[in-house]
């Protein structure tokens, strides 16, 4: 059944309707085989929609309305931080002195724009507690990979090439463990214990002369902050590895402690997480990475510097890993979060911090009632619970994730990390009111009850979406991406 909201514009389309209007052509007419060559031109019209501009404007925004954002309501999605994206931060990045100029022009042209990328990286490298910051890295995983190949060419450059093992919890980020194999190094694995804390005893027993570095993530993808940091950098260091800090989710321990007090010699950000850059649809990312002075001569080049002629770009770095973007880096996303920076001011960043925790751990505690808690310890910025006592009636963390939608909320995170079974990754933010807090907690209640009572409303979800259960490996292997006529009406 379709509704007003679902219009199908093709199916709508009347021939000769037409959405626009354009003076009579004033200027002769080309021959359009002369000028491209006969096997160019059409034959036959393309199969468009003939429509008017109010369809088409219904079209659009009913396929808008569709989709799920953090502007049309709360995302929990864990490890992503969908936060809300204060638009004064767009205002910023449409100033025509940012938005208009071009990465070709002369550097003497754009020297406002440069101070504020350069002004973005001091800012950050305080706030990470590194020595220098890049801007190039598009995303966490390019960051990632950023830092992995200058962790390289420093050993290199030291005569250490046998040192081609990154270790990498069971409790990473997924993107760690790929991007130690695309930066060409072999992931060793290291366990988490019983509390989902690295296993100290067994970090021992992997480390040694082939170690390139440990990939940490902090907090842990459950949530909890590594409370051994300072013990593990000794050990790590001690073999003479280097130490990489996944900070994506810096939202958890900004303005409360740093990476590079922790002795981390790596850390990259994802400023479309904290530092609310919007990351719907897949980018533009950006994904800076800091690093202690020892590593700056492998900085992706080149390296903006300012002098007493102003700001410039140093391409004078010949131990650079090379660049790493074509560039400066996602300008608009620096503009953005260098924005947040400013209106937030240090206590509105701590204060960040003190929310996001202070709302993961309201929600845990709450629900804790009603799925299992894996490890009942206080979180950081997220937290997993299990699906297990769920599953035991018949109801998979699939269905819970997908009854959620009737409810209007984005689902969690499900089914990582790996390390918890039935895992549901939830991360309110700090951006979120109790009140939205406490509508999702009794969302989630209640979905607790119907699997007890009556589970197949739960099995059967989602009832209220346009598209009801896909099937996601033929969604995955063979996706429909354009306009098929045979196929649109079954598929809306
Ligand atoms: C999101 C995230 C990443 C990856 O960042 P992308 O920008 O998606 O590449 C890496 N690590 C952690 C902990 C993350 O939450």
């Amino acid at each position: 059944m379709l509704n007003q909201n679902q219009s199908l514009i093709f199916e709508s389309s009347k021939e000769g309707r037409i959405g626009y209007s354009l003076p009579e052509l004033d200027v002769p007419q080309v021959n359009a085989e002369e000028l491209l060559g006969k096997a160019y031109v059409r034959t036959k019209a393309p199969e468009l929609p003939e429509v008017s501009e109010l369809d088409i404007m219904r079209h659009y925004t009913a396929l808008s309305k569709r989709n799920h954002g953090v502007d049309s309501g709360f995302y929990p999605l864990g490890s992503c931080t969908m936060k809300y994206n204060p638009k004064v931060n767009e205002q910023a990045a449409r100033i025509a002195g940012f938005a208009h100029i071009h990465p070709l022009q002369d550097e003497q042209t754009v020297q406002g724009a440069l101070e504020l990328l350069y002004d973005l990286q001091e800012h950050l490298t305080e706030i990470t507690g590194m020595d220098e910051v890049t801007l190039q890295p598009a995303a966490g995983a390019h960051g990632e990979w950023t830092g992995l190949m200058m962790i390289r060419a420093y050993h290199e450059a030291n005569g250490e090439t046998q040192r081609t093992k990154v270790i990498v919890p069971d409790s990473a980020h997924g993107t760690n463990p790929a991007s130690a194999t695309v930066a060409g190094f072999e992931t060793v694995t290291v366990k988490s214990n019983e509390h989902g804390l690295v296993d100290l005893e067994d970090l021992r027993r992997v480390v040694g002369e082939d170690t390139a570095a440990l990939m940490l993530t902090n907090p842990n993808t459950l949530g909890l902050f590594e409370e051994d940091i300072l013990e593990m950098a000794e050990i790590v260091h001690a073999a003479g590895g280097k130490l990489y800090y996944d900070g994506a989710n810096l939202n958890a321990v900004l303005s409360k402690a740093r990476p590079g007090d922790m002795g981390f010699d790596v850390v990259h950000l994802n400023l479309h997480k904290t530092f609310t850059g919007p990351h719907g649809g897949g980018g533009p990312g950006s994904g800076p990475v800091g690093v202690k002075a020892d590593l700056i001569p492998y900085l992706p080049k080149p390296v903006l510097v300012k002098t007493e002629q102003g700001y410039h770009f140093d391409y004078n770095r010949p131990q650079s890993i090379g660049r790493v973007k074509p560039f400066y880096g996602n300008f608009g996303i620096n503009v953005r979060a260098y924005t947040y920076i400013r209106s937030m001011g240090p206590d509105g960043l701590k204060a960040v911090t003190e929310n996001a925790v202070l709302n993961a751990n309201y929600m845990m505690r709450r629900l804790a009632e009603h799925y299992e808690l894996p490890f009942d310890r206080h979180c950081k910025h997220e937290f997993v619970l299990s699906g297990k006592r769920q599953k035991k009636l018949g109801v998979r963390t699939l269905d819970i994730a997908k009854r959620l939608l009737d409810f209007g909320y984005h689902p969690p995170t499900i089914y990582f990390p790996l390390i918890v079974e039935e895992c549901m990754m939830i991360e309110p933010t700090e951006t979120e009111s109790k009140e939205t807090l406490d509508a999702f907690i009794d969302a989630m209640i209640q979905i607790a009850k119907e699997a007890e009572e009556t589970p197949e409303v739960v099995q059967e979800a989602p009832h209220t979406t346009v598209v009801k259960r896909l099937d996601e490996t033929l969604a995955a292997r063979k996706p429909v991406l354009r306009y098929q006529k045979e196929q649109a009406v079954q598929n809306v």
